[in-house]
């Protein structure tokens, strides 16, 4: 059986005072020990992240595929993890629409992760547009197709769904809708990996908060959460963390 998730991405928000709120997210995150609790920040809040709660899992948003060189401006996979994060998103809506990433760019993300013993959240999901003309389920699955690493498993991989129209807007898919996408994904996974596809988890994201993470994280098929807005303060993540337990 798959242990739920709850994960926060803090985005392009937060600062050295802002970290301040991740330690009642760490006590509550020891409180719930059926729950794996972990947070993307920033890559400068990374390192005093992971200084400051060491209990608590930190992740990096992004990581370059390659492991070094002429990138002016990016961070590899083995300079976040040095500087203590233990897992990265990689292929977020944010950057397949700000920065053109494509799912090819996030299975070769994914692949550099993994080589640099990061564990991966890699993001999917559809745009509003592609929903309204029934396209939802396509887009999904063939994102899955390019973006998942061949030899992906639940140890060390995690699949995120992100309606890019659900982020940030207050507006969530119909549990019907998340149970659905959700089921075509996992079939996908079997499809591209075996077996290995029923142990790794499935997170829902898209304006999740504290009033309606229980029903979501009751759908079938569904593992956890990815939370962006209310994962920046305890006061709304850690109803998020109790709801998964
Ligand atoms: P919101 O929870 O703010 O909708 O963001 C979701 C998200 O994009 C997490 O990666």
């Amino acid at each position: 059986t798959r242990r739920k998730m709850v994960a926060g991405n803090w985005k392009m928000n937060g600062n050295l005072a802002l970290l301040a709120e991740l330690d009642a997210i760490a006590a509550a995150a020891a409180a719930h020990p059926g729950v794996d609790v972990a947070m993307a920040v920033p890559a400068t809040l990374i390192a005093p992240a992971a200084h400051r709660v060491p209990g608590l899992l930190i992740g990096a948003e992004d990581v370059h595929e390659a492991d070094s060189g002429a990138h002016t401006g990016c961070v590899s996979a083995a300079m976040v993890r040095e500087a203590g994060a233990r897992f990265t998103i990689v292929g977020h809506s944010e950057r397949r629409h700000d920065q053109h990433e494509t799912s090819q760019d996030a299975w070769a993300k994914a692949a550099a992760a993994h080589r640099h013993g990061l564990s991966v959240i890699l993001c999917c999901g559809e745009t509003g547009a592609e929903r309204d003309a029934g396209r939802a389920e396509r887009v999904v699955q063939a994102q899955i197709e390019k973006s998942l690493p061949e030899n992906a498993s639940g140890d060390w991989l995690t699949l995120a769904y992100e309606p890019r129209w659900a982020i940030g807007t207050g507006r969530t898919p119909t549990l019907e809708d998340i149970a659905a996408i959700h089921a075509i994904a996992r079939a996908k996974m079997r499809q591209l990996i075996g077996e290995a596809a029923d142990g790794v988890r499935i997170l829902y994201g898209g304006s999740v908060t504290g009033e309606n993470a229980r029903p979501i994280l009751a759908t079938p098929d569904v593992d956890g959460a990815l939370v962006g807005g209310a994962s920046l303060t305890a006061a709304k993540f850690v109803p998020i963390i109790a709801a998964a337990d």
